[in-house]
């Protein structure tokens, strides 16, 4: 169907008559105008049909026939968009899907928390620091995160390099996932720099000896199918900015519809997901997926009615929810949401973020996170889901592929003590590399249970 470009341009900008939480101020209107004139201009990160293609693989996970792992940093900086730290987040995710894969003999759909995730909603607008105020950091596209009044100012140019780290970080996971790297063959060079230092690698390189066999099996079959040899790999970050969100939305020539070419997969986050809201209403006119972030304090009538706003058609693939409740509230808050959402609404796939509801401050004063709340959410998020007979759909975690010390616990066991020796995440605790690997071996055993 074609509609008029003009009414699917005022459909695309009604979200500027509603209230649109955590924007920034702009020193200066003019500058922003600019900017977003100039973004308008700028290609797309990625392709409609692409977008229509990880929608189809989400409905997959809807009907209970695949898993998402989903994750990233908490906020990607500028200067942390170099070849060797993209490699090292990839490298670690596709090591956790080849783990899932394998154990938990799933299909995998892998979705970075890359390329453009940029901006961050804070729930205080000032941070105070030694009797000095200042405002919050809102993520590499707002301010910068030094302490000083010069780095915190709001400046809108960052939102054009905040699209062209998202093209070179982009860039490089599709060579990455598609020049050979990610060819299943290579399952042992992935954990080549880490297999001899961690019980986690040595874990891994079990199984990548495994998956050897069977691969040379199925060569002396005669089989040697084209999957083995690439991944699929998508996009996602929170669409929080409406204004470069709106800026990089694009009319498809196939179909006439609105996409947002940020990314392919968009969320809105737990602060502003109100169904009267900005957030909501832009989303609901773009055709890309999108996650919505459910927190504990979410009804079943909240989660029923943005399930009805945002996929009134009830579209398979259009719609994920991504809990994140906190260890002690996953079993309580879960079921009522789910029994609400499936008895009267649109098909959805259930995701699990056990990072968000989780967070403490630590005696030393670091934000952190135990791998033990981690583990527990997720286990507690499988045991609902089995208990209703509906498919936990995956996982969306904050991680990096470097040995940064930033939640406890885990197979190297981090302890509070230890976490200023490689606190490095420029806004939440991120698991390393260990952490994450190992939470993957436990997820799969989760679900082959
Ligand atoms: C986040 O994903 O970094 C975040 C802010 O999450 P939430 O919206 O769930 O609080
Ligand atoms: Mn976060």
């Amino acid at each position: 169907m074609h509609v008029s470009t003009s009414s699917v341009t005022g459909e695309l900008d009604a979200w500027r008559a509603l209230p649109a939480l955590q924007q920034p101020e702009w020193e200066d209107e003019a500058e922003l105008r600019a900017v977003v004139e100039e973004l308008a201009k700028q290609p797309p990160l990625v392709f409609a049909g692409e977008c229509d293609q990880l929608k189809e693989r989400l409905a997959a996970v809807a009907r209970g026939e695949a898993f998402v792992l989903q994750g990233g940093d908490c906020a990607e900086t500028f200067a942390g968009s170099t070849a060797d730290a993209v490699r090292n987040k990839l490298k670690t995710l596709l090591q956790m899907a080849v783990v899932l894969t394998y154990a938990g003999r799933v299909p995998v759909v892998k979705i970075g928390r890359m390329a453009g995730q940029f901006a961050k909603p804070r729930s205080k607008p000032v941070e105070r620091r030694g009797g000095v105020e200042l405002p919050a950091y809102r993520g590499d596209a707002v301010n910068g995160f030094e302490f000083t009044a010069e780095a915190r100012r709001n400046d809108p140019r960052r939102l054009l390099q905040a699209y062209h780290c998202s093209a070179v970080t982009l860039n490089l996971c599709r060579a990455f996932t598609t020049g050979g790297y990610a060819d299943l063959r290579q399952v042992h060079a992935w954990n080549q720099d880490f297999v001899a230092a961690s019980p986690a690698g040595r874990r891994y390189e079990r199984l990548a000896g495994e998956i050897d066999r069977a691969l040379a099996f199925m060569k002396a079959c005669g089989a040697d199918p084209e999957e083995l040899h690439s991944v699929e790999f998508y996009s996602s970050h929170e669409a929080l900015l409406l204004e470069y969100e709106r800026a990089l939305t694009r009319i498809d020539s196939r179909s006439g519809q609105p996409y947002d070419v940020s990314a392919h997969l968009l969320w809105i986050g737990e602060r502003t997901r109100q169904l009267d809201g900005a957030h909501v209403e832009f989303l609901r006119h773009v055709r890309n997926p999108i996650g919505v972030k459910l927190g504990p304090s979410t009804t079943p009538e909240d989660a029923l009615a943005l399930a009805e706003r945002l996929n009134p058609e009830g579209e398979p693939g259009r719609l994920t929810f991504i809990t994140r409740m906190g260890a002690d509230k996953i079993r309580d808050a879960l079921p009522p949401l789910i029994e609400k959402v499936r008895g009267s609404g649109p098909p959805v796939a259930w995701i699990c973020d056990p990072m968000h509801g989780n967070t403490f401050e630590a005696p030393s004063g670091h934000k952190t996170r135990r791998f033990d709340d981690v583990l527990a959410e997720v286990t507690g998020f499988f045991e609902v889901h089995r208990a209703l007979g509906t498919h936990p759909g995956g996982i969306h975690i904050e991680f990096t592929g470097d040995d940064v010390t930033e939640c406890v616990g885990g197979g190297h066991e981090i302890d509070e003590a230890d976490l200023h020796q490689r606190y490095e995440t420029a806004c939440d605790p991120r698991l390393n590399r260990s952490q994450s690997l190992d939470l993957a071996f436990m997820v799969a055993e989760l679900y082959r249970e």
